[in-house]
């Protein structure tokens, strides 16, 4: 079930990626000082900002063509005195959310079905002694 959970998550999380570099979208909601969060070029984006309406926002990603892609977080400084904005690659949390997912996908796939010896993996389908031919196993029921 957590691997489903996983899974979703790295799918959302790969997909507002390569979205953001078509569209950004963006929340103005932190401040005074105002506080610009958004998504654009494949990060997650948190700067100071000009205090325009707050709320949701959409813009398009060339909005963003002097932005470099890089891909290490990033905290810029720049004019005006007091401007800054810090930048999270998307791969860092897809990579955060797929190690452990991957993790769980890797155990349930080495999981012996019901009906095998747990121990080797031998097909007891019609056994009846309890016991693995194989490896001699006692196989509980
Ligand atoms: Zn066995």
């Amino acid at each position: 079930m957590l691997k489903w959970v996983g899974t979703v998550l790295c799918v959302l999380i790969m997909a507002t990626s390569l979205g953001s570099f078509v569209v950004g979208i963006g929340w103005l909601g932190f401040g005074p000082p105002w506080r610009n969060v958004f998504v654009a070029k494949g990060k997650v984006w948190v700067d100071t900002s000009v205090p325009w309406d707050r709320g949701w926002y959409v813009f398009p990603a060339e909005h963003y063509s002097a932005v470099k892609v890089r891909w290490l977080p990033a905290l810029n400084r720049a004019t005006p005195p007091g401007w800054w904005a810090f930048s999270l690659p998307f791969w860092i949390p897809l990579t955060a959310a797929a190690v452990p997912t991957a993790c769980l996908w890797w155990r349930d796939h080495r999981r012996i079905p019901p009906g095998r010896c747990q121990h080797c993996g031998y097909d007891l389908t019609g056994n009846v002694s309890g016991r693995c031919p194989e490896c001699g196993t006692t196989v509980g029921k």
